[in-house]
């Protein structure tokens, strides 16, 4: 592959350029980065273990709905700066095959 994971800092690499991806554990901070990889052309595939899958799925869904409550929240006392707000829905959540 070539490329490491996107670091603080450091400029991601292009979605489109990666052949795959390596899910080593499904902390947010290593999966919480698959859905906007997926919005910027990632079709890859995804490498993990199927629990590792199946708990990445959990993170992704949890993480998605605090976005939401949390843009609402913004929305409802107007310190949002996106109209609509820029979300990971749960719908939006990309699912393990
Ligand atoms: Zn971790």
């Amino acid at each position: 592959m070539g490329q490491s994971a996107p670091t603080r800092g450091a400029p991601a690499p292009s979605a489109q350029a990666l052949h795959a991806v390596v899910l080593t554990h499904a902390h947010l901070d290593h999966c919480g980065y698959l859905p906007r990889l997926v919005h910027h052309g990632f079709r890859g595939p995804l490498f993990a273990t199927a629990d590792t899958a199946r708990l990445a799925g959990i993170v992704l869904r949890d993480s998605a709905r605090l976005q939401e409550e949390e843009a609402a929240h913004a929305n409802e006392h107007g310190w949002s700066k996106h109209r609509p707000p820029a979300l990971c829905t749960p719908a939006r959540t990309p699912s393990a095959r």
